[in-house]
């Protein structure tokens, strides 16, 4: 039986150039209504510094995150489609605070068997 690679998990600016090397490309801003996107008010409520980078972190996970059934189902679609790299794009630049990062940071906590962390270290 043919053992199954790790997906590579990274992230990525929304305005850097696009690469082949950034496999799927899934855009994950409020706007785009993604699995993993924050909610619009997260977005705002940081931006107006009405929340700090740790209570937006906290939010996200409770309420924006998704449940861990849509993930598993999420992932088997990934592995059905044979994808090998999955790039979240966010309009946040490389190495700063982003739900990008939140999201990848779960994903390879809770569903390390599936993913790797692509993540450069400036990223
Ligand atoms: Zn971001």
């Amino acid at each position: 039986m043919k053992r199954r690679r790790k997906i590579i998990l990274t992230r990525k600016p929304l305005r850097a150039k696009a690469s082949p090397d950034d496999g799927c490309r899934i855009l994950t801003t409020w706007k785009a209504g993604h699995l993993f996107s924050p909610s619009k008010k997260l977005v705002e409520d940081l931006r107006a510094g009405e929340i700090g980078e740790e209570r937006y972190k906290d939010l996200y996970y409770v309420f924006d995150f998704p449940y861990e059934s849509d993930i598993k189902v999420w992932i088997q679609g990934l592995r059905d489609a044979g994808a090998e790299k999955i790039t979240f794009l966010c309009y946040c630049a490389d190495g700063a605070f982003c739900h990008t990062h939140l999201a990848i940071d779960r994903l390879l906590r809770d569903f390390g068997k599936y993913f790797i962390d692509g993540r450069k270290a400036d990223g």
